[in-house]
């Protein structure tokens, strides 16, 4: 059997379901390469009617990591926008939402902030407040509720997700399979179809499974809150995937200025001005510690 192309749909262990045109085939790598993504095009060859082995991961145009925590160190390829879900109730993590989005700016992904259950009125003002610091920094905002307003939600989300490859992640409880079953009907069906596919039906919510709404549609579902693996960026990657910093770049008094605790620092002039906020500066010093201790 010759020579197919598929997409990645699902990955457990160094087992792959890959869909291609016309068929689905679970798939393993050759040797003991693992480095296969859930959204990666590959080359394949068929070896039996529904099995087949990856030959080639085509280029990939962006690449999510994980955080070491994870055995894949791969999230998803070829992703162009990432849904960080959030809601009224219970309370989110404003750390997790920054690491998001610096892993989205740093990966050239278009990050959205969906803030779920609006319905929950008594905690509504106090999430806007809280989601309002992302809007400011320019991230759209969106407010939907999944549970009390699923045709709202629909067509507020689907015309951002049309011709998009979309990972939706969020802490547990913000909504995020209920957000996945509105825009992908048939998702749970297919989900246990993945998983007895992949031989994993205990681990069913455990791995990252990306669904074709249509030729050019997909989204992914991840469970959990996916740490990222931000440790690969570099300095000068940090500090540019926190877009407020960008206008007072290059006006510190020394070229070479780390944005920590350095005299004549524009940025730090900037945070106790208020221009950025002072909670983002936070975690761009704990990002540069982390990637500093990885590194020594
Ligand atoms: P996940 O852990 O992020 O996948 O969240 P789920 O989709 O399982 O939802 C967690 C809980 O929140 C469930 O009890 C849902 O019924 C509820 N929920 C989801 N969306 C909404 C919403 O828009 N409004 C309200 N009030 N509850 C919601």
């Amino acid at each position: 059997m010759g020579i197919d192309k598929g997409t990645v749909i699902a990955a457990h262990g160094r087992h792959y379901l890959v869909q291609t045109e016309s068929i689905c085939l679970h798939c393993v790598t050759r040797g003991k390469k693992s480095d296969v993504a859930v959204g990666d095009i590959v080359q394949l060859k068929q070896t039996s009617p529904d099995q087949g082995v990856i030959e080639k991961i085509e280029e990939r145009k962006t690449l999510l990591y994980r955080s070491d925590q994870y055995k894949s160190k791969l999230l998803a390829a070829n992703l162009t926008q990432l849904f960080i879900v959030v809601a009224t109730e219970p309370g989110f993590s404003d750390d997790l939402v920054s690491r998001a989005l610096v892993a989205a700016e740093a990966g050239g992904i278009r990050p959205h902030i969906i803030l779920n259950k609006i319905d929950v009125t008594e905690s509504l003002p106090k999430a806007r407040e809280r989601v309002s610091l992302y809007a400011n920094l320019g991230y759209p905002v969106h407010e939907v509720s999944a549970r009390t307003s699923p045709e709202e939600t629909i067509a507020a989300l689907e015309p951002l997700l049309k011709g998009q490859s979309t990972i939706l992640i969020g802490q547990s409880g913000m909504g995020k399979s209920s957000l996945i079953n509105l825009l992908v009907p048939g998702a749970e069906l297919a989900t246990r179809e993945i998983s007895a596919a992949l031989d994993s039906g205990k681990h069913t919510t455990t791995f990252t499974r990306l669904f074709m709404v249509d030729g050019n549609t997909s989204i992914i579902d991840s469970p959990g809150f996916q740490e990222f693996g931000l440790y690969h960026l570099t300095e000068g990657m940090l500090e540019r995937a926190f877009k407020e910093f960008g206008p007072h770049l290059g006006h510190c008094r020394f070229y070479n200025c780390h944005h920590l605790s350095e005299p004549g620092c524009s940025i730090l002039s900037a945070v106790e001005s208020g221009q950025i906020p002072a909670m983002r500066h936070a975690l761009y010093q704990q990002l540069v510690h982390e990637s500093s201790q990885k590194l020594y």
